[in-house]
This record gives C-alpha cells, sequence and structure tokens, in this order.
C-alpha cells in the first residue's frame, strides 16, 4: 500500500468513527489529512460507509484536485486555511450536538475543565457564516489564533493535530467539555466555578509531559 492509500484509509476510518460516535449525523462533518504537499479529503455528501480505497480524493495547498472523481468537502476553504496557518497534519470538522448548543449561547466556552488547556486556552466560538464560505474559514482562523480548537457558531466543531487520532481526540474532549457546562451551567440558582488563566497556564505546562513519554525505562 502506497502511503497516500495508508494515510486515506485512516481518514475514512476516522471520519466513520465520527458517525459512530454520535459526533455527527448522515454526511455531516468532514476530515483531512495532509501528507506532504497533498491533502485528502472526505468526499462532499457521501455516507462515509460507503467510502473505498478508490474514493480517494486528494487537492493540494490551493484547492486543485489532483486525485479523486468525487468532488472534495464543501469546507474545503476551512481546510486549506488551516494547512496553510499552522503545522496542523489533520484536521476534524463535526457538529456534535453538545458543542452546538454552546455555540449559540456563548462567544467563549467557560473554563469549567482543565482540558480547556490541552487547545491551548480558552475556546472560542467563531461568528456565523455560511458553510463552505471563505468567510467562515477567516471567522475561524481568527478564533483558531493559539488554539487547537474553535466552536462554530450555529454549526460545530473544528480541531487539527499533527495526526488524525490526535485531532479527532481534540473534538471528543471539546464535545465533552461543553456537554459538562451545560450540565454544571443548567443547575438552577448555582452558577459554575471556572478555572483562572494562571490555573489553565500551569496545566498547559503539565499536559506537555502527559502519558507515556517516550525513552521512559
Ligand atoms: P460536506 O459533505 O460537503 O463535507 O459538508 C458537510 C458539512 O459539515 C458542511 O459544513
Ligand atoms: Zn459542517
Amino acid at each position: 500500500m502506497t502511503e497516500l492509500e495508508l494515510a486515506w484509509q485512516k481518514l475514512v476510518a476516522t471520519a466513520r468513527r465520527t458517525v459512530s460516535d454520535g459526533l455527527v449525523v448522515g454526511t455531516s462533518g468532514n476530515v483531512s489529512v495532509r501528507v506532504r504537499d497533498t491533502v485528502l479529503v472526505t468526499p462532499s455528501g457521501v455516507p462515509y460507509d460507503r467510502l473505498g480505497p478508490h474514493d480517494l480524493v486528494a487537492v493540494d495547498l490551493d484547492g486543485e484536485q489532483h486525485t479523486g472523481a468525487l468532488a472534495p468537502t464543501s469546507e474545503l476553504p476551512m481546510h486549506l486555511a488551516i494547512y496553510r496557518h499552522t503545522d496542523a497534519l489533520a484536521v476534524v470538522h463535526t457538529h456534535a450536538v453538545h458543542a452546538t448548543a454552546v455555540s449559540t449561547l456563548v462567544t467563549e466556552l467557560p473554563a469549567v475543565h482543565y482540558m480547556t488547556a490541552a487547545l491551548g486556552g480558552l475556546v472560542r466560538v467563531a461568528p456565523y457564516a455560511t458553510y463552505g464560505t471563505e468567510g467562515l474559514a477567516e471567522n475561524m482562523l481568527a478564533a483558531l489564533a493559539g488554539r487547537t480548537g474553535c466552536l462554530l457558531q450555529n454549526h460545530g466543531t473544528i480541531t487539527y493535530g499533527a495526526t488524525l487520532d490526535a485531532a479527532y481526540d481534540l473534538t471528543a474532549q471539546l464535545e465533552w467539555m461543553c456537554h459538562l457546562w451545560l450540565t454544571a451551567h443548567s443547575v438552577p440558582g448555582r452558577t459554575p466555578s471556572l478555572l483562572t488563566g494562571e490555573q489553565l497556564r500551569e496545566v498547559g505546562e503539565r499536559l506537555s509531559g502527559y502519558g507515556q513519554q517516550p525513552g521512559r525505562g
């Protein structure tokens, strides 16, 4: 299997996971992965369980399609904007329900949990713009400054990382935190406590050493 074929296989598996984990319904959302100057993306409006090895869709960083018969995701502007402006190698966009609910209520997800630091700090909400437009990509880029994910007002989530698994995990954590905030925030007569900037900075430093570190033992 070539490097691109392997990357496509992982991309399709990730896209299917967004559906099986309940982060999207139908053909909502999209996923991409960068291999050098090539970006593999999910095709627009095609159920992920129908995608096979021959459906590979590849574009360059200018959005020019060089492989595949299926049209690329309508959100190509958002995916390409991230690859042009960050060191991202994978991007995941979903319509996760709690995250989308939060995007209609606030301009920033309150810091109810320390995992806020895993996304680089307070998660912003990009102002609404029509799906698939350069305007949405611009609003998203501004909301992403210094962050690895943001909410899209009345639309959903977008996160990026060094691998598909990393980008996917940030989406799952973000959706979980939105669920947490909605739960705590809806207790009548009580207001959730929030973490300070200093507390988040401390966690940010600590998270860089979280989990299994290479070279241990
Ligand atoms: P695509 O099917 O074109 O990827 O669109 C889904 C979506 O989430 C648009 O915002
Ligand atoms: Zn969308």
